[in-house]
C-alpha cells in the first residue's frame, strides 16, 4: 500500500472505532491532512469550530496564522503535515482531557509512523507532553530535541500553539522567531548535531536534551 492508502485506511479505522471519545458532540472526525511524504509534520491539539464544520485541521484563525508561519520558511501548507492529538472536537473548545489525548494516541503514533518525518512540531502544550513530559512549554520552545519515541530517536521541535500567539504580541514574537529553527534544523545534518536522550530521561530529570543553536 502507498503511503497515501495507508493514511486512507487509518482514517477509516478511525471513523469506525466508536470507542473514541467526543464523538457524539462533533461533526465529524478531523485527520490529519497534507504531504505523506512531509519532512515537517506539525502536532496541535484538537479541531475547534470551523475544524469541525469543514473536517480539516487548522482552518480557523490560528489555521491562517500557521500558514503563514509555513509559508515564512519557505513550504507551502499542501509541503507539510499538519495534525492534532485529538480528533473530534471537544465541547466549547474545551481543553482535552489526558483520557481523551490517550484514546487517540495509537492512532496518531501510527500517523506518524507512516508519514516518517524528520521533525515533529508540537504546537501548543497538550502535543509537547507526548514527547516532553513534565517540561513547561515557555522554558523549551523553539529548542531542538532529539527523544527516544516508538523505539528510535526522533527529532521535536516544541512550539506555542499559535492561538496563543493571536492572543499575545510576546508569543507572537516568540513563535516567528521559533519557526525560523526549523529552516535551520533541515538544513543542517541532524544526524551529527543532536545527541541522544530518551524521553525517560526527560521525565526522570526533567533535563533538557539538546539545544543546537
Ligand atoms: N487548534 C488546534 O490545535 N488544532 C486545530 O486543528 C485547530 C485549532
Amino acid at each position: 500500500m502507498s503511503k497515501r492508502e495507508l493514511l486512507n485506511d487509518l482514517k477509516k479505522r478511525m471513523e469506525d472505532d466508536k470507542s473514541l471519545p467526543l464523538r457524539t458532540g462533533a461533526t465529524q472526525l478531523v485527520f490529519g491532512e497534507g504531504n505523506p511524504d512531509a519532512q515537517v509534520y506539525f502536532l496541535g491539539e484538537a479541531p475547534g469550530y470551523y475544524e469541525d464544520r469543514e473536517g480539516r485541521p487548522f482552518v480557523g484563525q490560528a489555521g491562517k496564522l500557521l500558514d503563514q508561519l509555513i509559508e515564512s520558511i519557505g513550504f507551502s501548507r499542501s509541503e507539510v503535515y499538519i495534525s492534532n492529538v485529538v480528533r473530534f472536537r471537544p465541547p466549547a473548545n474545551r481543553d482535552p482531557e489526558p483520557d481523551e489525548i490517550a484514546a487517540f494516541s495509537a492512532y496518531v503514533d501510527e500517523e506518524i509512523e507512516i508519514i516518517n518525518p524528520r521533525i515533529i512540531v508540537t504546537l501548543g502544550r497538550f502535543s509537547m507532553a507526548k514527547f516532553l513530559p513534565d517540561t513547561k512549554i515557555s522554558a523549551v520552545h523553539g529548542k531542538v530535541y532529539k527523544v527516544g519515541w516508538n523505539n528510535k530517536k526522533q527529532v521535536v521541535v516544541p512550539m506555542y500553539h499559535p492561538a496563543a500567539a493571536l492572543r499575545s504580541t510576546a508569543i507572537l514574537v516568540a513563535i516567528k522567531g521559533d519557526f525560523q529553527i526549523i529552516k535551520k534544523a533541515l538544513n543542517d545534518d541532524l544526524e551529527f548535531m543532536e545527541k541522544d536522550a530518551g524521553a525517560d530521561d526527560v521525565k526522570d530529570e526533567g533535563k533538557q536534551l539538546d539545544l543546537f543553536i
